[in-house]
C-alpha cells in the first residue's frame, strides 16, 4: 500500500465492535486464561495492545520488519548505543542533534569511542573507519546545517567494515526517505516531531529492516527494550496513531511552504546564507532528490550579524520561539543557545554553527503570514 493509506489505517487490528478509532488498552497487566495459557500478552513494558498497532504502522512505513515505541527520541538512541561495548569506536556525523553528542560523552565513560566527522565525505569516511568500528550514525539533513550525506554509500562502506549504519530520520520522515530500503540496519525517530506533529507528545522510535544482523538486532533490542522501561504509554501510543493519519497532508504542506520561505529568506538584505536542500544551488540537491521524495521543512539561515538574530527571536509574533520542529506550528530556535547548547567548541568551529545562525521549523500555515512575521520581525 502507498505511504499516506498506511498513514490513515495503519495496522488496524480488527475489533468485534467495528470501532474504526483503534481502543486505547489502558492496562498496565493482563489476566492469563490458565497456568502456561496467554493471550499475548502480560505487562505493558513487554508489551501492549495499542502500542503494538503504532509499532507494526511505523515499521510498515519504514519498510522494516520490526519497530519499538518509546518515552522519547533519547530514550531510543539510548537503546542504540547500549548495542556496544568497551573498545567500540562509532562514527557520527560532526553536525548533528546536540542531545545526541551529549548522550555520546556519557557512554564515553564505559570505554565507547565517539568521533565526529563531515560523512558527506566518502574519502573521510573510509579514512576514518578501523577495525574497532562497530557503527556509522548519520543525520540526513544534518542537523542544523541540512548536510546530505549518501545513505547508499555509507550503507556499503559500513557493512565492508562489518558495522551498522544507523540513521536518524527525524527530520525527512518515511513519508519522504526510507533509508532501510537503501542499506540502513536500524532507523531512529524522535517521534515528537513530524510523526506527532502537533508539538504536544514526546516520542521515540528504532526500526530494524532486512539485513543479515536484523534478527540478531531484534532480539538484543527487545531484550534492552523490556529491561529499561522506557515504552511509550497507550495514551501517547494511541494519539500517535492519530497523529500519523495526516503525516503525508501535513509534511508535503510543510515541504511546500518551506520551499517558498527559503526562496523569500535568499533575496533579503538582512540573510546572507540560506541552507535548505530544496534550493538547486544546495551542494546535496541531486543527492537528496535521489535518495529522497522530499527536502522537509526544515530551513536554517544567518543574518547579517548576532545583534539582529537575537532581535529577531524577540520579535516573531505568529513563529513560536522555541525549542524543537516538526509540528504544525512554525518554530524559530537559536541553536548555538538550544539545541546545540551542550556541542564542544571544536564541532561548532568545523560545522559553522555559529551565533548568526537561525533554524526554522516551518509549520502548515499561510506561506504569506509566515512571511510577513519574519519581514516585521527583520527590519
Ligand atoms: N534526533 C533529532 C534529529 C532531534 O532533533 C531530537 C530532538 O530535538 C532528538 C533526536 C531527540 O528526541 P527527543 O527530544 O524526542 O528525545
Amino acid at each position: 500500500m502507498h505511504d499516506f493509506t498506511i498513514e490513515v489505517h495503519g495496522c488496524r487490528q480488527a475489533d468485534y465492535t467495528g470501532a474504526l478509532s483503534q481502543p486505547i488498552y489502558q492496562s498496565a497487566t493482563f489476566r492469563h486464561p490458565g497456568f502456561q495459557q496467554s493471550t499475548g500478552y502480560d505487562y505493558s513494558r513487554c508489551g501492549n495492545p495499542t502500542r503494538d498497532n503504532l509499532e507494526e504502522t511505523i515499521a510498515a512505513l519504514e519498510k522494516g520488519q520490526k519497530a519499538w515505541a518509546f518515552s522519547s527520541g533519547m530514550a531510543a538512541i539510548n537503546t542504540v548505543f547500549q548495542l556496544f561495548k568497551p573498545g567500540d569506536h562509532i562514527l557520527l556525523t560532526e553536525d548533528l542533534y546536540g542531545g545526541t553528542v551529549r548522550l555520546g560523552e556519557i557512554f564515553a565513560k564505559y570505554g565507547i569511542e565517539f568521533e565526529y566527522i563531515d560523512t558527506t565525505d566518502l574519502e573521510l569516511v573510509q579514512r576514518s573507519l578501523r577495525p574497532a568500528t562497530r557503527a556509522i550514525f548519520i543525520e540526513t539533513p544534518s542537523n542544523p546545517m541540512m548536510l546530505i550525506t549518501d545513505i547508499k554509500a555509507l550503507a556499503e562502506l559500513a557493512h565492508s567494515h562489518a558495522a551498522l549504519l544507523v540513521v536518524d530520520n527525524t527530520f525527512l520522515t518515511p513519508h519522504f526517505q526510507k533509508p532501510l530500503t537503501l542499506g540502513a540496519d536500524i532507523v531512529v525517530h524522535s517521534g515528537t516531531k513530524y510523526l506527532c506533529g502537533h508539538n504536544d507528545i514526546l516520542s521515540g522510535f528504532l526500526i530494524v529492516g532486512q539485513s543479515p544482523c536484523s534478527q540478531q538486532l531484534i532480539e538484543e533490542i527487545g531484550l534492552y527494550v523490556k529491561s529499561q522501561g522506557a515504552n511509550l504509554s497507550a495514551q501517547d501510543s494511541w494519539l500517535m496513531l492519530r497523529s500519523l493519519k495526516t503525516l503525508g497532508l501535513r509534511v508535503e504542506k510543510q515541504a511546500a511552504n518551506a520551499l517558498q520561505i527559503a526562496q523569500w529568506l535568499k533575496q533579503q538584505p538582512e540573510v546572507t546564507d540560506v541552507y535548505y536542500a530544496g534550493l538547486p544551488e544546495h551542494p546535496g540537491f541531486q543527492l537528496n532528490r535521489q535518495q529522497a521524495s522530499g527536502n522537509g521543512a526544515m530551513i536554517s539561515f544567518k543574518v547579517r550579524d548576532s545583534n539582529l538574530a537575537r532581535s529577531i527571536l524577540g520579535k516573531v509574533k505568529l513563529i513560536a520561539f522555541a525549542e524543537s520542529l516538526g509540528g504544525v506550528e512554525s518554530l524559530i530556535t537559536y541553536p548555538l543557545y538550544q539545541t546545540h547548547e551542550c556541542m564542544p567548541k571544536y564541532l561548532l568551529e568545523r560545522t559553522g554553527l555559529d551565533d548568526r545562525l537561525l533554524r526554522l521549523s516551518v509549520g502548515i500555515e499561510a506561506t504569506e503570514d509566515l512571511i510577513a512575521d519574519l519581514q516585521q520581525a527583520f527590519r
